[in-house]
């Protein structure tokens, strides 16, 4: 599907919620795909791109950051601490969040004076074993010691539900938690759901296959 359809739908689904359109970023989840779709989707406009690990998105991005005006990448995969510095290099926002050893790594490197991206919490809705993220009951308490003693400011929640749910109930998890913690920022949608996502209340949808064709590999 075309970045031009992409983004018809988004404002459609946005309208349809009684949205203005441009409170919602399509993030172009680029992972995996061949270099050729993703400069097709460059040179229809599209500057928001997403990657899912940090060697791979220093490969395909650090030669265009200057070539490529208003580009801005989010981490959408885990960060693992001993890649935290280059991370912090590369990307714009940081949507995975999602434990206190990473938070207090980002508070280190915010005191040594390092400029720290955006930030999302990563919230395992599901509580999914495998997979990443705060669980739902430990969120509030993490949110406080981050915006607290360790002083990092934070944008918004991210979510990535199970493969098999319905993702309804885990964007209006993810909505409640946003709101009651005072977060606008709200990461949830993907090519499946991002309509339902954006009738949630997403800010941040975030748009791969759909967009750029399957994935070769995940
Ligand atoms: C791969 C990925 C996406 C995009 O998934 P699609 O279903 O291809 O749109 C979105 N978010 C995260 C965190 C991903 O890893």
């Amino acid at each position: 599907m075309s970045l031009h359809d992409i983004q018809t739908r988004i404002a459609a689904a946005a309208r349809k919620a009684g949205r203005d359109p441009s409170d919602i970023t399509l993030v172009a989840v680029s992972k995996v795909q061949p270099d050729d779709r993703v400069q097709a989707v460059l040179d229809a406009g599209q500057r928001v791109f997403g990657e899912n690990r940090v060697q791979e998105a220093a490969t395909r991005w650090e030669a265009r950051r200057d070539s490529v005006p208003g580009l801005e990448l989010h981490l959408v995969g885990p960060l693992q601490t001993n890649k935290l510095a280059r991370a912090l290099e590369l990307f714009d926002v940081i949507q995975t969040l999602d434990r206190p050893r990473l938070a207090a790594k980002l508070a280190e490197a915010r005191e040594a004076g390092a400029r720290i991206p955006k930030l999302f919490v990563q919230v395992n809705t599901g509580g999914e074993s495998q997979k990443a993220g705060v669980a739902p009951d430990a969120l509030d308490a993490f949110l406080d010691a981050c915006r607290g003693p360790m002083g990092l400011e934070i944008e918004g929640l991210m979510c990535i539900p199970p493969v098999d749910d319905d993702p309804a109930p885990h964007f209006a998890m993810l909505a409640e938690m946003a709101a009651r913690n005072g977060l606008r920022g709200l990461s949830m949608g993907m090519s499946a759901d991002f309509e339902t996502a954006i009738d949630m209340g997403a800010t941040h949808v975030r748009v791969g296959s759909a967009l750029f064709g399957a994935r070769a590999y995940d």
